[in-house]
């Protein structure tokens, strides 16, 4: 079966080199699915869930937002931060959730779209998380 290229990228290092047959990235207009044969594409990324899939195969990580660069079956990643479940730290995020909702009942001089970024990071990190412990 034909197979993508994926290469993600962050900032700091190449954290996955490897290839697959589908994978699953989180849109700004929601997830979107990507198999061989994917037409030519630059896309932004938003905050989610990334899953590369194999045959019964599927490996899952957060990213927290980038952008996507699709081109005769490469599939190229880069992301602001690249995070395999077992590495997402449920306090946290689970602080940085009621951080963000916080910001919300109190808005005066709050930047509205920065704590929409944030909830939209905590909620995806915990929606991974609850994922890899089973719930
Ligand atoms: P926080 O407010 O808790 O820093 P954030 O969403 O603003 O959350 P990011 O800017 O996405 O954080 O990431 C900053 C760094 O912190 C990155 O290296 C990221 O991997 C790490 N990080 C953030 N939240 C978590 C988490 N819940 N578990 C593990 N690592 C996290």
């Amino acid at each position: 079966m034909a197979e993508l290229q994926v290469q993600v990228l962050t900032p700091a290092k190449v954290v996955v080199k490897t290839s697959a047959q589908l994978v699953e990235l989180p849109g700004a207009l929601g997830y979107m699915g990507i198999l061989p044969g994917h037409t030519r594409m630059i896309s932004e990324l938003a905050a989610g869930t990334m899953t590369l899939g194999s045959g019964q195969e599927q490996q899952t990580y957060f990213i927290s937002g980038g952008y996507v660069d699709v081109n005769q079956d490469h599939v190229t990643v880069l992301a602001d931060v690249v995070e395999r479940p077992l590495d997402i730290d449920v306090k946290r995020a689970e602080e940085a959730k009621a951080r963000a909702l916080s910001r919300f009942v109190d808005s005066s001089g709050v930047d509205i779209a920065r704590a929409q970024a944030a909830l939209l990071r905590a909620e995806r990190r915990l929606a991974l998380a609850t994922t890899r412990l089973g719930a």
